[in-house]
């Protein structure tokens, strides 16, 4: 079939780091047992209390079609929610509720980009933003961070590239470092943004799973919120990955026009999962406390064992479900070292490669098993980088 550039350019093609994850996906598929500590998924699922009320509302004939920007009260509650979190005045008519945050992510490219523009990001970076921002035919320019700032961005970084730009994606809590970005780097970006006049897409999915520190919301800041479209997610907040809802927050024009866009893409999210992601917001911080407890608790497993061996580095980890591990004394690349995990102890991690060039002699850990072989697996992943590392010294 002949097809759309648009659409068989989208990955970029060529190597992306993710070999290691198809590997060991392919190994559990032959029968192997591997320990998965790839990607972002809760070893937990959605509270039965939330599913009680999906439960209801469909059993009540919440099926037909919902309202296309989202049920009324849902809007309520999200916006309430982001009021009372930032102090922004916030009401539904900022609010569209999308089929989870990698919609919210596509429809706000496309709201803030037209073909061709430079479509500025972070490297490291989430792993479908490059794809996003070509989806929607803008030309994506990544902005390498740096390991040795902890991956927090430099806003003279950004600024280097952003004469001629449209936009530009931030993601804190980070996926995959675990950097909550700080007040003066968020001041920093929103000075670019406004020097530049970039809209600015703030990824913010991660924003209860805060360790150290506090999360800010760049709309939060002066003059941001008319430039400042936020996406937001039931998925890591309340382990409603498989749900799909999510939200855009951003000014009423350009919720009407990404409202429009709705009902020419997703006709909006199934009234029953709306219905439960309010039932699950109406519960309030001791349900997201709840999901995001164990997390809080291996980063803190994690952070003894780290700190009882001298070979790999732990980027500060102060929020989200990842650890990002530097282990660039072993001589080896992400990719090789996460190749050597999987081969010798069926451990799987993501490199840091699969996420862009910043990241490169990291490995990045997804805290998404149960304590006991998350510790386990942790203290073996150390004991391999020693030995490595022995073994490249005396190379
Ligand atoms: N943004 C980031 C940084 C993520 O890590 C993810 C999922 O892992 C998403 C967005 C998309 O989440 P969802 O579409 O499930 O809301």
């Amino acid at each position: 079939m002949k097809l759309s550039q648009r659409i068989t350019h989208l990955t970029g093609g060529g190597s992306d780091g993710w070999e290691v994850f198809y590997r060991s996906r392919q190994m559990i598929a032959d029968g192997e047992k591997v320990i998965e500590l790839t990607i972002g998924e809760h070893d937990i699922r959605t509270d039965p209390v939330i599913l009680d009320a999906m439960d209801k509302a469909a059993m009540g004939g919440h099926t037909g079609y919902a309202m296309v920007p989202g049920i009324l009260s849902l809007r309520q509650a999200v916006a309430a929610r982001i009021q009372k979190r930032t102090g922004v005045p916030t009401t539904y008519k900022n609010i569209l509720i999308t089929p989870g945050g990698q919609s919210a992510l596509f429809a706000a490219h496309l709201a803030a980009c037209n073909q061709g523009d430079k479509a500025l990001y972070l490297d490291p970076y989430y792993a479908t933003y490059p794809g996003t921002l070509r989806g929607v035919g803008a030309t994506p320019v990544a902005i390498q961070t740096r390991a040795e700032d902890a991956f927090q961005p430099r806003a003279e970084d950004i600024a280097a590239v952003a004469p001629g730009a449209t936009s530009l994606l931030i993601n804190t809590p980070n996926n995959p470092t675990g950097i909550v970005y700080s007040r003066e780097t968020l001041e920093g970006i929103a000075q670019v943004c406004r020097d530049h006049d970039l809209l600015l897409i703030s990824d913010e999915v991660y924003d209860t799973q805060v360790w150290d520190g506090e999360h800010i919301s760049p709309r939060a800041l002066p003059d941001m919120a008319e430039r400042t479209l936020v996406v937001g997610s039931m998925s890591k907040s309340h382990a409603m990955t498989g749900s799909r809802v999510g939200w855009i927050c951003g000014p009423e024009d350009a919720i009407t026009h990404l409202i429009n866009l709705a009902t020419h893409t997703t006709y909006g999210v199934a009234g029953f999962i709306q219905d439960a992601a309010e039932f699950a917001l109406a519960q309030g911080s001791p349900l997201e406390d709840k999901v995001a407890e164990p997390f809080r608790r291996r980063r803190a497993l994690a952070r003894d064992i780290l700190a009882a061996q001298n070979t790999v580095g732990l980027v500060p980890a102060q929020g989200a479900m990842y650890l990002m591990l530097d282990i660039r004394a072993t001589g080896l690349s992400g990719e090789e070292f996460a190749n050597r995990l999987l081969d010798a102890h069926k451990i799987a991690v993501m490199p840091g490669e699969s996420f862009g060039q910043a990241a490169a002699g990291h490995v990045r850990v997804a805290m998404t098993i149960d304590d006991d072989s998350f510790a386990k697996a942790l203290k073996t992943l150390c004991e391999l980088a020693a030995t490595l590392t022995k073994q490249s010294q005396l190379a």
